[in-house]
């Protein structure tokens, strides 16, 4: 059913500069862009549906790689000038653009191509992965393609002092005034909810672990629900952790995946849940033929999802090679979906706590 948060949603998706802010980041667009033409044998001549189209970027995209019909869809109104886009640019015979929920529109044939741009902030955000899930299971024919083919979310431990510094210590010394009444304030306003913030590989403590892999072709409703994973970190070095950083990556691979690519891919993935696990070398491994992946990771070029940092109130020391442990809960919110709980349990050097958060 469409609620009222979906309303909300849709209409936040209304005002231009949250698309223009998608099509600057160039590490986004582009590599959609080189997904599609790589994939062009499988789009030219066939019939394609953009989840989500927003200014129908990428339908045009998969109309100029030769695609039969692109059917672009989105509930937003942004929709509508999506269409003024598609006519402007002589396309509307082949781009035909639906203004309404996936869930809802009426699409009267069976579609080779899925293309989606669904990704929110730490990945399940938004919960719009659903959407694609949906359309896969009304309209992909068998053997169809689905872009990006896979996600991984990833998580790591990571010390950031100047952050703390900045929202924090500050107010120890405001010029030359003790403002230290302030701590409890500064930290629960800085650091209850998750921050969206730019880290680089330095503040990052050890090799990430693998939150959640979904695979398109297989993901169900029901797993995104709620995700939950075991973690275990070794502190590659002694130093203050102030909290967890959160990035995912996907992947645009072809669409008959061999037995053997499979293999390799899926046994790397569960060994990358173990201490061991070498982020650049999952990529080599996973992707034995290149394929593309569109990354978020703090050593990788930055884009407008940044990480999502959740912080804790107080740093720990961490000496090196100290262990971490512990767990992760990601639930859809009750009171709206498109929310994210995030219930995070730690474990380090004989102390333990629970931080509890909310994505809104
Ligand atoms: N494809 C565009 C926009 C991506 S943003 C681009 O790459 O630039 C995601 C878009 O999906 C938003 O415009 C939002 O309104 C739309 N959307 C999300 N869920 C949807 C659903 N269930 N049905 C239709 N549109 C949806």
């Amino acid at each position: 059913p469409c609620t009222d948060f979906d309303v909300a949603y849709f209409h936040s998706y209304a005002h231009l500069g949250i698309h223009e802010e998608m099509i600057k980041d160039r590490v986004r667009t582009e590599t959609y862009r080189a997904a599609i033409m790589r994939n062009q044998s499988s789009i030219a001549g066939k019939v394609v549906v953009d989840v989500g189209c927003g200014t129908g970027i990428l339908s045009i995209f998969c109309a100029q790689a030769g695609a039969k019909r692109v059917y672009a869809v989105d509930a937003s109104d942004i929709a509508v000038q999506a269409n003024e886009v598609v006519k402007a640019n002589n396309l509307s015979d082949t781009v035909i653009v639906l203004h309404g929920r996936v869930e809802d529109v009426e699409i009267d044939e069976e579609v080779d191509v899925i293309i989606s741009e669904w990704m929110g902030y730490m990945l399940l955000y938004e919960s719009m992965l659903g959407s694609v899930i949906t359309a896969r299971d009304r309209w992909l024919k068998p053997g169809g393609l689905i872009l990006p083919s896979n996600a991984t979310l990833y998580m790591a431990p990571v010390t950031h002092s100047d952050r703390y510094g900045d929202s924090i210590d500050f107010w120890r010394n405001v010029y030359g005034i003790d403002m230290s009444a302030m701590l409890p304030l500064a930290k629960q306003c800085a650091f209850e909810e998750p921050c969206i913030e730019t880290i680089t590989g330095e503040n990052v403590l050890t090799w990430p672990h693998v939150v959640k892999h979904v695979d398109s072709y297989t993901v169900t409703l029901g797993e995104l629900e709620s995700v939950t994973t075991k973690y275990k970190f070794k502190s590659m070095m002694r130093a203050p952790l102030h909290g967890f950083a959160f990035w995912f990556d996907v992947e645009f691979n072809g669409p008959a995946i061999s037995p053997a690519n499979n293999h390799v891919s899926s046994s790397f993935i569960e060994s990358s849940n173990n201490q061991s696990a070498d982020v650049s070398q999952r990529k080599k491994r996973a992707n034995p033929s290149e394929a593309l992946v569109l990354s978020t990771a703090p050593e990788d070029s930055p884009t407008h999802w940044q990480q999502t940092m959740v912080y804790f109130y107080d740093p720990i020391d961490l000496e090196q090679d100290q262990l971490i442990d512990g767990s992760l809960t990601l639930t859809q919110s009750r009171e709206n979906r498109r929310f994210m709980n995030i219930h995070l349990e730690y474990t380090s050097g004989g102390r333990s706590f629970v931080k509890e958060s909310v994505m809104r």
